[in-house]
């Protein structure tokens, strides 16, 4: 077991040396999120122009490092908003995705982007199956595509597409390969999303001891895995981290950014310095554009994620909110909610009615309860606060004519 695997172990017991002195700390992560290319790549989904440039002053404002404002080499509207993008003067770096193909980078030049990604497929199944070539082209093609992009001052990120299925000792050559030809990262693709965070962190550990280049995650969710993947990537050394809003992108999508920049702070303890109360802004309105809703249980930005009902959970959060919470809600732009149903206790509801400016007694809780209960098996649903109010009237004229 290696040090990283004891992380998050609690130290119950071990007196002899304390276990978070011997322990690698999460290093500050960049995040060049991938809304406006993978996130667009979603089958199915179109941003309009006006869309994307919202999106890009969105990301930029809420402390996104580098932009991935789509693929010039597509021409036409997409051309002309990565130029409009690229010349808002954001603080964030633009950057244009292009195959290792010099006139795709051309496009990019022509949209006045500070930075490139140039993408080849490194796996054998991609190398041959797909472009039909073999590994020394893919080596040459990125030797002369970064170094023609370098000749134009671009920042160069070499995307190794579908790096997690290449063989590590090719990985390793193409690393070199492309910090020799002068690239300043090297993007690692879980392509298919089919790594675990254990063998990730493997992977990118040797990556990087044996080429010494910058690395970037760029994890999916296939397996649900992104997230930890990508925070696997970092506590390996990674550097940046691709994400997209509310993990938009092919298939099952991509690392979040709202779940990497939290799990990086909470988990991780490392403060990346975004405006987090953004978040859910910034959800919704990507929600909106991408007509794709976000689920109501979606970690980080879910309108349910701070919503508490049965009667042990509730208890605990009117007590104190982080008996049941790991941070609070404001800190992502979301509220707190009793929500008062088949599975709340007797302290919700005198909560709840004192929210309203109404006493009632435990023993009064206790037999509203009982209605509450009835009436949401009968709804199978929670009940409105109307609804609540109801259940007291009825209740308190029941208790009126019982002691007249
Ligand atoms: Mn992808």
């Amino acid at each position: 077991m290696s040090n990283n695997d004891l992380k998050d172990i609690p130290n119950n017991g071990l007196k002899d040396f304390d276990i978070k002195e011997v322990l690698p700390k999460i290093h500050k992560v960049m995040i060049d999120d991938t809304t406006l290319r993978d996130g667009e790549q979603t089958a199915g989904v179109v941003f309009a122009n006006e869309e994307k440039i919202r999106i890009a002053k969105l990301l930029d404002a809420v402390g996104v490092r580098q932009i991935e404002a789509g693929v010039p080499a597509m021409g036409g509207d997409e051309k002309a908003t990565i130029k409009k993008i690229a010349g808002l003067g954001l603080n964030a770096s633009v950057l244009g995705w292009n195959r290792a193909v010099l006139k795709d980078i051309q496009h990019s030049i022509d949209c006045g982007v500070d930075a490139v990604a140039i993408s080849v497929a490194v796996s054998d199944i991609h190398i041959k199956n797909k472009l039909k070539k073999d590994r020394q082209w893919v080596l040459d093609s990125i030797s002369k595509a970064v170094d023609f992009a370098k000749k134009n001052n671009l920042y160069v990120s070499v995307n190794a597409e579908d790096a997690s299925r290449a063989e590590l000792d090719f990985l390793i050559e193409f690393g070199l390969n492309a910090k020799e030809a002068g690239a300043d990262r090297l993007r690692f693709c879980d392509t298919i999303g089919l790594l675990d965070p254990f063998q990730t962190h493997r992977i990118v550990s040797n990556l990087i001891k044996e080429t010494g280049i910058d690395i970037e995650m760029h994890t999916h969710n296939d397996f649900g895995m992104a997230t930890a993947n990508a925070l696997a990537g970092v506590k390996a050394g990674a550097t940046w981290v691709n994400t997209t809003v509310n993990g938009l992108g092919e298939r099952a999508g991509n690392a979040a950014l709202e779940e990497v920049v939290m799990a990086t702070k909470y988990i991780g303890k490392v403060d990346l310095g975004f405006k987090t109360e953004m978040f859910r802004e910034l959800s919704e309105y990507v929600a909106l554009a991408s007509a794709r809703s976000v689920p109501i249980w979606k970690a980080i930005v879910g309108t349910n994620v701070f919503a508490h009902e049965s009667g042990i959970h509730a208890d605990g959060i009117i007590k104190d909110p982080k008996t049941y919470e790991a941070f609070s809600p404001e800190e992502v732009g979301l509220t707190r909610q009793l929500v008062i149903g088949k599975h709340s206790g007797g302290n919700s509801i005198r909560s709840k009615f004192h929210e309203y400016g109404i006493e009632v007694t435990s023993e009064e809780a206790q037999e509203i309860l009982t209605e509450v209960r009835k009436t949401a098996v009968e709804l199978k649903r929670a009940l409105f606060d109307k609804e609540l109010v109801y259940i007291y009237k009825d209740y308190k004229s029941r208790h009126k004519r019982h002691l007249n």
